[in-house]
């Protein structure tokens, strides 16, 4: 496996040109954190990211983390150490809330940080990643009390979180779950069931897991209306915050997966194990809803982390393969497959997915950050609907597209992407659980046409769209197919829009995928015209150039076939037999 380089320009790029993070600077919550020196941070959060983090992908791949006879996960050689520099440097805390020991950063800062990581490393990313959705939740939902207890040491990463959601019966039918939980004489509960499927449930890196498990209390209504969210802490902590017993959940067996090896995916026994109750009640549906935006934003992208790191393995082998001849080519020689226009074909297509998505996601980001911080109600409701709309979009165009990118990438490298030695391959096994988990793809599709595309008569969508038009002509086109798309949808609800909800999720995801792309081609046009080349460095050229071709590439290679899903979208629930 080639090594990591960190693309700084190209995220410092996204975040202030497409993003807005100069906007973001200027809104009160966010003026005085010192976001002039965001470069600073994400150069440090590269640094650890390409030198320590990386290196271990390769090898966590190949001995995975492994259960012994005693319960106990031990994780692969060099990740504990990566794990300690990871919190010793602050990262879990970029976006935390200042008063429990956060920095208080805009998230899409906190995105475009955890990026980085990802790429080096998918399943060690998914540690702290899982942390934050425990903070997320606590924060959110948690009392006073309980956020003292536990949010300090979560955002600080000494603890770290998870979340208990499926079991056997109750993967997408979240309601199915049948976990109990019943309450005892000092205010506390017991709770006993089995989860499936737990991220990192168990593991050696930290001194406790706090795990935030939905369960069902006696005569609780069925389905989702009757589920209730739970602290369950791996050992137990005492009123001052010391850690006491071992707690009765336990891990009694990891699952053997296609990729992510190094993630332990736990099977959680709990056995009278002692929870306490977050909020009321009954609760734990619109709770969990909270947090899932921004992990299923987290989770969106793995897809783009995945599809940086595949693009950049794919470019150094095709630099250095030889295969076939050019013109120019010495006589007796080979040309490298670099220079050859299908495999410069595979590596651009390749490099606009990649960031197109980076647009997107960095675009919902900064929607969460200005419907949370903007002074302006009106304002933030409107960010709001963005965000809400943006983030199924998010979650399942740009986990398909890292897979699809990570394909490509095994192709760039022929016989030899198929060969685990190059590595071409695990960045394809790692990325293939994306569209699975955190609500699968199909699910976030229904969310998309079932739930979002109805918000106030569709207002968010036409406004979304009425901002797209009038960039490009191929964007045009795709936002015209999109508007008939939705209205078509509109008028066919039930299953004849449910048949057409993941075409249409695709052509939205390729529409705003191309309105980022219209608008980094006209951003780099204009800097490369204004900033003379001679003075900004030949480096700084030739990357706005880039920026320029990959612009193109995408606005007439990939947009296109955004308009021709329209028949997909609107051929009904016939179609499928
Ligand atoms: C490696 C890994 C890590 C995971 N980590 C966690 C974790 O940390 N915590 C946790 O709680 N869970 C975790 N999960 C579980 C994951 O979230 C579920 O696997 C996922 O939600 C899908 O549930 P399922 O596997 O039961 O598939 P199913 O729900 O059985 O789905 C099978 C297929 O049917 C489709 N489908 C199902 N219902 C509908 C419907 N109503 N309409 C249309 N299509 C439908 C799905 O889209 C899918 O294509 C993890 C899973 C894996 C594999």
């Amino acid at each position: 496996m080639s090594p990591y380089n960190a693309p700084l320009n190209d995220i410092a790029f996204a975040l202030r040109h497409i993003a807005g993070l100069d906007e973001l600077a200027e809104i009160p919550a966010w003026s005085n954190i010192g976001l002039d020196h965001t470069e600073d941070l994400l150069a440090e959060a590269g640094r650890l990211a390409t030198e320590v983090i990386a290196p271990t992908n390769r090898t966590g791949d190949q001995t995975g983390s492994v259960l012994n006879g005693n319960g106990d996960v031990v994780t692969p050689e060099g990740f504990r150490q990566a794990y300690q520099q990871y919190i010793n440097s602050g990262w879990t805390a970029v976006s935390a809330d200042p008063e429990h020991g956060g920095a208080g950063f805009p998230l899409v800062v906190d995105v475009a940080i955890q990026e980085m990581f990802t790429s080096a490393n998918m399943a060690f990313s998914l540690c702290p990643m899982l942390s934050q959705s425990a903070i997320g939740t606590l924060s959110a939902h948690g009392s006073l009390e309980q956020q003292h207890r536990w949010l300090p040491s979560l955002i600080s990463g000494t603890w770290t979180g998870t979340m208990l959601l499926t079991e056997p019966q109750a993967g997408s039918d979240v309601g199915a779950l049948t976990t109990r939980a019943e309450l005892q004489a000092d205010g506390t509960y017991k709770l006993w069931g089995q989860k499936i499927f737990i991220t990192w449930g168990e593991h050696d890196m930290a001194d406790n897991i706090v795990h935030c498990v939905l369960a069902r209390t006696p005569d609780a209504p069925v389905g989702t209306r009757g589920i209730s969210l739970f602290i369950v802490p791996k050992m137990l902590v005492d009123d001052h915050g010391k850690l006491g017993e071992r707690n009765a959940i336990r891990c009694i067996g990891l699952e053997h997966k296609v990729g992510i090896h190094a993630s332990p995916t736990c099977v959680m026994e709990l056995d009278g194990a002692v929870g306490e109750l977050v909020g009321e009640e009954n609760e734990g549906m619109p709770q969990m809803f909270t947090m899932m935006n921004k992990a299923r934003l987290l989770v969106g992208l793995e897809g783009l982390a995945v599809a940086e790191r595949a693009h950049q393995q794919a470019t150094a082998f095709a630099a250095e393969r030889r295969q076939g001849r050019r013109s120019d080519t010495e006589p007796g020689a080979q040309a490298p497959i670099a220079e050859h226009p299908d495999v410069r074909r595979m590596l651009l297509d390749m490099r606009a997915r990649t960031e197109a998505m980076r647009g997107l996601l960095y675009l919902n980001a900064a929607a969460a950050d200005q419907a949370s911080g903007h002074p302006d109600p009106a304002h933030r409701q409107q960010a709001h609907h963005r965000a809400e709309l943006l983030t199924p979009v998010s979650k399942a165009w740009c986990t398909d597209q890292g897979v699809e990118v990570a394909s490509l990438g095994i192709q760039v490298h022929g016989g030899m992407g198929y060969i685990e030695e190059t590595g071409a391959a695990q960045h394809w096994r790692d990325s293939r659980i994306a569209p699975i988990y955190e609500g699968t793809n199909g699910i976030q599709a229904i969310d998309l046409v079932a739930r979002k595309l109805p918000v106030d008569n569709g207002a968010p969508l036409a406004a979304l769209l009425e901002e797209m038009t009038g960039l490009d002509k191929n964007l045009d086109q795709a936002v015209g197919a999109v508007a008939e798309a939705a209205r078509w949808l509109g008028k066919h609800p039930g299953d004849d829009a449910l048949a057409g909800a993941t075409p249409f999720l695709q052509m939205l995801g390729l529409t705003v995928g191309g309105w980022v792309m219209a608008q980094a081609g006209d951003t780099a046009g204009r800097l490369e015209a204004a900033g003379r080349p001679e003075a900004a460095g030949p480096q700084q050229a030739d990357f706005w150039r880039a920026k320029q071709v990959s612009s193109r590439f995408y606005l007439d290679q990939i947009l296109p076939t955004a308009p021709a899903l329209l028949p997909a979208v609107t051929s009904g629930a016939s179609a499928l037999g």
